[in-house]
């Protein structure tokens, strides 16, 4: 069957010919894959020769944004059974560490980790995958034909579920009853400015929305972008950041309450990045989901950096990957989105290419695309 990743030592995607996978253990689940998105990390991987692939191995099937329907399962699958829609997690844990081993291998202590399509293991560019019963996922039928958002909208569930733990510090954000960080409601009253109009940022957006919380979205884009439009369809404010200084989109921002309560970066543009933190709020929460690439050194003021951090009892944090739990959020959080923001997802996909097109489906991308998607196996 076909299979598409990238051979040892090159750039650029390959085609290979590999052999149909098998239920070999009692808990393994047989997948025909039907569709799989592409993001930044997968065009970065093929661009620069980045591929991560296992010893003893000459190439790797990428693709880690997965969507399928169960063929045949293995006589101790319970959760899911044949004709179901299904999307595969991507990490494998380490067996070692106490994340790991409890299912939560986002959060790894010992690096040791796999995952699928983007470190040893292969990935889901292909047309059938085998994969266990705890990595596969049922996919509820009203959001079937979403379902490929689902990875992408988990990385954002995870960063959004670690800023309402370490936010639920601040117990008196408001005097709403409803509005507490650990609260459904927790959006209402918080202002947030989201870094990036990509699908990270914009799926983020959604679920700050869904809770209620004024949100801006700054890219680099005109107002007229596909982007920006998006942004407003789910009732947020677009900001073009190349008119505005740091200083002028943070006050901006600050309009309604004074505060910014949350930044939630996904651009990867570390300088941005950076500039930002200055204008943080008092206890406000920075989080990053964007990875730049290469090197870039910049000047800065370290002593007010700290200072600042210290004396407003700011959290700088970090998220990345997802486990189980944050798929099973996305696909909860999914069927409100598709309900409140009707079309926004769908609206999202600017590319879809066959299985067949991968050096398309790679090739380079205009400045209207957002989203590609990779049909396998199309949806009747
Ligand atoms: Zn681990
Ligand atoms: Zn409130």
């Amino acid at each position: 069957m076909l299979a598409v990743g990238m051979v040892r030592g090159e750039t650029g995607v390959r085609s290979f010919d590999v052999p149909m996978p098998e239920i070999k253990q009692a808990d393994e689940v047989l997948i025909r894959m039907k569709e799989v998105g592409l993001d930044g990390t997968d065009f970065n991987i093929v661009r620069y020769g980045l591929a991560d692939i296992a010893d003893g191995r000459n190439n790797i099937v990428l693709g880690h944004e997965g969507v399928g329907v169960v063929e045949d399962v293995g006589s101790a699958v319970k959760s899911v059974a044949p004709g179901d829609v299904v999307v595969i997690t991507v990490r494998r844990g380490c067996g070692e560490c106490q994340p790991c081993l409890l299912n939560q291998s986002d959060m790894c202590m010992t690096g040791r980790f796999t995952e699928r399509g983007l470190h040893k293991l292969d990935g889901l560019l292909t047309q059938y995958a085998v994969d266990r019963e705890q990595y596969v996922v049922k996919v509820p039928k009203a959001v079937t034909r979403l379902a490929v958002f689902t990875e992408p909208l988990s990385i954002v569930e995870k960063g959004i579920d670690q800023l309402r733990t370490i936010q639920s510090r601040l117990p008196w954000s408001c005097d709403h009853p409803n509005h507490g960080y650990l609260s459904l409601e927790w959006g209402g009253c918080k202002v947030a400015l989201v870094i990036g109009a990509g699908p990270l940022g914009l799926l983020a957006t959604s679920l700050l929305r869904l809770a209620g919380a004024f949100t801006y979205v700054s890219d680099i884009v005109p107002p007229r972008h596909k982007k920006a439009h998006l942004v407003r369809h789910m009732a947020a404010k677009y900001v073009d950041s190349r008119t505005k200084t740091a200083q002028q989109l943070v006050d901006f921002c600050c309009t309604p309450t004074g505060e910014l309560s949350i930044i939630f970066e996904a651009s990867g543009a570390a300088e941005t990045a950076l500039n930002l933190i200055p204008y943080m709020s008092r206890s406000s929460i920075y989080v990053m989901t964007g990875i730049p690439r290469g090197d870039l050194q910049i000047k800065l003021d370290a002593a007010q950096l700290v200072r600042q951090v210290v004396r407003n009892n700011q959290v700088i944090v970090g998220s990345v990957n997802s486990n189980r739990k944050h798929f099973e959020m996305a696909l909860n959080d999914m069927t409100k989105v598709n309900l409140q923001f009707h079309g926004m997802l769908n609206e999202m996909v600017t590319q879809r290419y066959r299985l067949e097109d991968y050096v398309n489906a790679f090739g380079p991308r205009n400045g209207k695309h957002i989203k590609t998607v990779v049909e396998i196996d199309p949806w009747e």
